[in-house]
């Protein structure tokens, strides 16, 4: 066994922190605070070849790794949280369904440009009615002959308001239930009867638009539908444990701001005449958060690897998403203890490192459901 990282593993990890150090950290409170969408940070991740990491140079991507995807979006959740939803979404909700099930016009036409940065790309799934269980969604998409129709509306999607292209879920035959769901790509820009809904008033990750998608009748051509009708459903758990691995990273960079900064006020932080480095309570919150963001890594690495290996990783990215969100959000709230006032000011970020970590337990399947999952795994056959 070998936990040595490739010449290029390491190359893009470095690449990835000192970007988040010089141009992503220093605007982090102030994207939290104004909730802007970072449009130049995301521009420049285009540039570097951050937002389709592992789609082949061909269509855009970078032509690397899922190890060099969590390498590097960990570094850029480190800089803020926001910023590393934005990228993982675009990598593993938009880019690789796309890539993954898409003919060669559609990963000419829809994958291209939000590969390689030009636009950005959102996934939709969640309804107001169907979170958890997203068999029972409402949308639908009919067929009327060169088009299809969809009416619906996507709750809770990310960059929905942002993105120029979305893949979607709908129901193409009730009678068939989750059988009879298949994706759509769409150009949302071009497509009338489409807009964007409410923007979501939200607890953290602020600078990350959420956004309702609406669809009124809305027509999109025939070649919108991705691979085969009735697939929707598969493709979707598929594509949702690439995702875990996204967010499992995201949850991780999160984890090791927190620990920095935890580190560097304790440091010099005095209290009794000495700095609090030397009670051991406080000794002993930084050495748990350390061992469990490290067993967090190393988890998220492996399903990352098998990924890459072509080898099954659902329960493994379940782990992944669930244990490293959980290790977070432990962090986070020992960070908050370990400041204590000034934890709970906005003066210092670590309020903020806690309002961003809670989201990675919910989305994209909550834990109750990666506990499921990974049950589900356990016990078939
Ligand atoms: C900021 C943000 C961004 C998001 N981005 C996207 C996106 O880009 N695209 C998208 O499609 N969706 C997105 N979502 C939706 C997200 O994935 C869902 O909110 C999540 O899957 C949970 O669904 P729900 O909110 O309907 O909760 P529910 O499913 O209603 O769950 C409520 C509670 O019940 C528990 N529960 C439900 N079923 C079970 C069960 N069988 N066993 C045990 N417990 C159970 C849940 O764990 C939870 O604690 C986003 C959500 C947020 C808040």
């Amino acid at each position: 066994m070998d936990f040595a990282l490739t010449e290029e593993q390491q190359m893009v990890k470095e690449m990835a922190a000192r970007f988040a150090d010089a141009e992503i950290r220093p605007k982090a409170a102030e994207l939290d605070e104004t909730h802007a969408h970072p449009a130049d940070i995301v521009k420049q991740l285009g540039e570097l070849k951050m937002l389709g990491i592992a789609v082949p140079e061909e269509y855009g991507g970078g032509g690397m790794d899922y190890v060099s995807y969590v390498l590097a979006l960990i570094e850029i959740s480190k800089g803020c949280a926001s910023t590393g939803v934005i990228m993982s979404v675009n990598n593993s909700l938009y880019c690789f369904p796309v890539y993954a099930y898409g003919t060669e016009d559609q990963k000419k036409k829809y994958l291209h440009p939000c590969a390689s940065g030009e636009y950005l790309g959102c996934y939709g799934l969640t309804e107001a009615g169907a979170g958890s269980d997203p068999a029972g969604m409402r949308t639908i998409a009919v067929r009327d002959n060169a088009e299809w129709i969809i009416s619906g509306e996507k709750k809770f999607i990310t960059n929905g308001n942002v993105a120029r292209f979305a893949v979607i879920a709908a129901v193409t035959d009730k009678e068939k239930g989750y059988k009879g769901i298949s994706s759509f790509v769409v150009d949302l820009e071009n497509t009338p009867g489409f807009k964007v809904g409410r923007v979501e008033e939200k607890m953290g990750i602020l600078a990350s638009g959420t956004a309702e998608l609406i669809f009124e009748d809305a027509r999109v051509p025939a070649d919108a539908l991705l691979g085969k009708e009735g697939e929707g459903f598969k493709q979707m758990l598929t594509t949702l444990n690439g995702g875990r691995i996204g967010i499992a990273s995201q949850a991780i960079g999160i984890g090791r701001s927190v620990l920095e900064d935890a580190v560097s006020y304790a440091k010099t932080r005095e209290q009794f005449g000495k700095p609090i480095t030397s009670f051991q309570a406080i000794q002993w919150k930084l050495a748990d958060m350390a061992t469990e963001l490290d067993a967090a890594e190393l988890l998220t690495l492996r399903a990352a690897w098998l990924e890459d290996h072509k080898k099954p990783y659902e329960k493994e990215a379940a782990m992944a998403k669930m244990y490293a969100s959980d290790a977070a959000m432990r962090a986070s709230v020992e960070g908050v203890q370990i400041l204590g006032g000034y934890g709970y000011s906005k003066e210092y970020p670590m309020e903020r490192h806690m309002r961003d970590a809670k989201i990675c337990q919910i989305y994209e399947g909550t834990n109750e459901i990666m506990r499921l999952v990974v049950a589900k795994n356990l016990t078939k056959g």
